[in-house]
This record gives C-alpha cells, sequence and structure tokens, in this order.
C-alpha cells in the first residue's frame, strides 16, 4: 500500500484546501521550524485513525482543527483525505477521508462512502500499516522504541508482520 496523494481542509496550520502529492521513491519535507512538517505526518495518523489527542499533541480531539490566528477567523471543521495504491491486493486506488466538525466528532469515508472508524482501522490493519504503525515515527519517538519493553517490541514486530489485522478481526468474532 502507498499513499499517493495527501490532502488537508482546515487540519491544525493547513487552513487552506492543500494537496500534496506523494511520487514513488524518497519524499523529503523541509521547512523552517514549526511550518507544519510534523503536522503533515499527524493528519496522515488522523485520517487513518489515530484516537488519542494526546499523540497528535492536543488536549482534545477538537484540536486538530483550524484555532484561527490574529489574522484568520477558526474553522468549523477538519478534513484529510489519503488516497491509496492498493497495489498487488484486490482493489487499485482507493481513498480515505476523515472529517471532524466542532460538537459533532468524527466521520469516515472510503471512496466517498460512509463508513465506521472500525472499517478504515481494518483496511489498514489488513495492509499491516495504520496510525500506529511502527512506520510512522513521530519527532522524538526514536528514543522510545530503543527503551521499549519486550511485550511493546512484539506488538511492534507483529504489526511489521502484518498479522495485528488478524487480531484486530478475532477480536472482532469473538464478541459476536
Ligand atoms: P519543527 O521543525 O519545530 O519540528 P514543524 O515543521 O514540525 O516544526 P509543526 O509542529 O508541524 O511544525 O507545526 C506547528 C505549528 O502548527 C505551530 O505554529 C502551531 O501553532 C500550528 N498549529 C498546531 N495546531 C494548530 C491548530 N489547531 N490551529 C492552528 N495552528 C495550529
Ligand atoms: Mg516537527
Amino acid at each position: 500500500m502507498r499513499i499517493r496523494r495527501l490532502k488537508l481542509s482546515g487540519f491544525k496550520s493547513f487552513v487552506e484546501p492543500t494537496e500534496l502529492r506523494i511520487e514513488p521513491g524518497l519524499t523529503g519535507v523541509v521547512g523552517p521550524n514549526g511550518c507544519g512538517k510534523s503536522n503533515l505526518l499527524e493528519a496522515i495518523r488522523w485520517v487513518m485513525g489515530e484516537g488519542s489527542p494526546k499523540s497528535l499533541r492536543g488536549g482534545g480531539m477538537e484540536d486538530v482543527i483550524f484555532a484561527g490566528t490574529a489574522t484568520r477567523p477558526p474553522r468549523d471543521f477538519a478534513e484529510v483525505s489519503i488516497l491509496l495504491d492498493r497495489d498487488g491486493e484486490d482493489g487499485g486506488e482507493g481513498e480515505v477521508t476523515r472529517r471532524i466538525e466542532r460538537g459533532a466528532g468524527s466521520a469516515y469515508r472510503i471512496d466517498g462512502r460512509d463508513v465506521r472508524a472500525k472499517d478504515v482501522s481494518l483496511l489498514f490493519a489488513d495492509a499491516a500499516t495504520g496510525a500506529h504503525s511502527p512506520a510512522l515515527v513521530s519527532q522524538g519517538k526514536v528514543g522510545s522504541i530503543i527503551a521499549s519493553k519486550p511485550v511493546e517490541r512484539r506488538q511492534l514486530l507483529e504489526e511489521a508482520a502484518g498479522i495485528s489485522g488478524l487480531h484486530a478481526r478475532r477480536k472482532d468474532a469473538e464478541q459476536k
């Protein structure tokens, strides 16, 4: 699975609709402190279903919505979409969208269809990726991976091996 395009609107500092195409190969994001580099990685984790505001450097989930500046009013919603290339699997391209509105919580769409948060997390878990994928290493997190406990390392290995999707489905089946 590869991310081909990232679209943001009202997400953190990306107040105006912004579209970034991600070409094959290595992509670097450069810019001065505070320009929004980490916000981009957080947008990817958020659209993949991140549920913890703290890991997005916020106090509550609505903190991802553009909060306004001295010259710009705050926004009422934030929306992020990623266009995926599901290479090798059944289905070519697919776009996952998450939107949050003040006072109304988050909603997800896959290819324009309303879906549950769980559908999005299963889609990414089956592709051995997602909001908690060890492939997404946030600023300052390298040290915590090195210092992690064996149980936490096992989780990393299971995700890297692509079996955490199976765990999620087993848990789902056990609850039924
Ligand atoms: P560094 O090089 O220091 O790591 P960076 O490029 O990673 O910087 P980010 O941390 O992505 O920068 O961006 C921080 C900026 O995003 C700050 O200016 C902050 O005010 C802004 N920001 C974060 N959340 C919001 C929000 N909800 N509304 C408006 N601006 C926001
Ligand atoms: Mg940063």
